[in-house]
């Protein structure tokens, strides 16, 4: 399986594709986690991070695209991936595009999460006092969202032209939306009815009862 997933911070993306890569059993690659732990280790990588994350801004394109191919290319997402945090932006799902069509390996979907910003702000405001993320303060929260409608939101229309974008209500019990997802994924493969080759199938049926990430209502 290999998906992207994308939404505006707080909506719930990172839960989800924690539980998705361990139904799927492939890869999970978070960019955020990834700029954070550069950032936590002082490398030069996190230098340059971490001037933009604490700005609520995006970090350029060359340097994640670059990041992101290499991660793809390693062993943990031979069997797929959730890319979570990526991509961003219009040159960012470009080369990602480029990237899978050179390895021939296409996304089966885009999972977008849809929610207000209401609901995202109180989300938010609980995690930036839980969490101490220095980029979860509400002047920052709001410029973050308003990167993501400028630079992200047109990543809706890439990837419903390519007919791979899955809507996803992010309101609700954490289970509840993991469900929605999976029934989602199921209805487009449906009209094929078997795995890409080459991969191995769910963790547990779709459907069935699912262990241990999923647990259906
Ligand atoms: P996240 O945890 O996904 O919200 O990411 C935290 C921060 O990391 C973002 O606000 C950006 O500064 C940076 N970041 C993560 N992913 C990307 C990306 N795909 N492109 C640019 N910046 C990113």
């Amino acid at each position: 399986m290999r998906l992207v997933m994308l939404g505006p911070p707080g909506a719930g993306k990172g839960t989800q594709a924690v539980r998705l890569a361990a139904h799927f059993r492939c890869g999970h690659v978070s960019t955020g986690d990834i700029f954070r732990e550069h950032v936590a280790n002082e490398t030069p990588l996190g230098r340059t991070a971490q001037g933009y994350m604490d700005a609520g801004d995006l970090v350029p394109d060359e340097v994640v695209i670059a990041m992101v191919t290499e991660r793809l290319a390693e062993d943990g997402c031979a069997n797929g991936f959730v890319l979570d945090g990526f991509p961003r932006t219009v040159g960012q799902a470009e080369a990602l595009d480029e990237w899978l069509e050179s390895a021939g390996t296409p996304l089966d979907a885009a999972l977008f999460f849809e929610i207000d910003e209401e609901e995202l702000f109180r989300r938010l405001a609980g995690r930036s006092a839980a969490l101490h993320r220095s980029d979860d303060r509400e002047q920052t929260i709001r410029h973050r969202l308003e990167v993501f409608a400028a630079k992200t939101r047109p990543l809706v229309d890439h990837y419903e032209q390519r007919d791979l974008l899955q809507r996803v209500d992010s309101i609700g019990e954490v289970d509840e939306v993991t469900k929605r997802i999976l029934d989602g994924l199921e209805r487009r493969r449906a009209p094929q009815g078997v795995w890409g080759a080459g991969e191995r199938g769910p963790a547990t049926a779709p459907g069935g009862e699912a262990k241990p990430s999923v647990s259906p209502r």
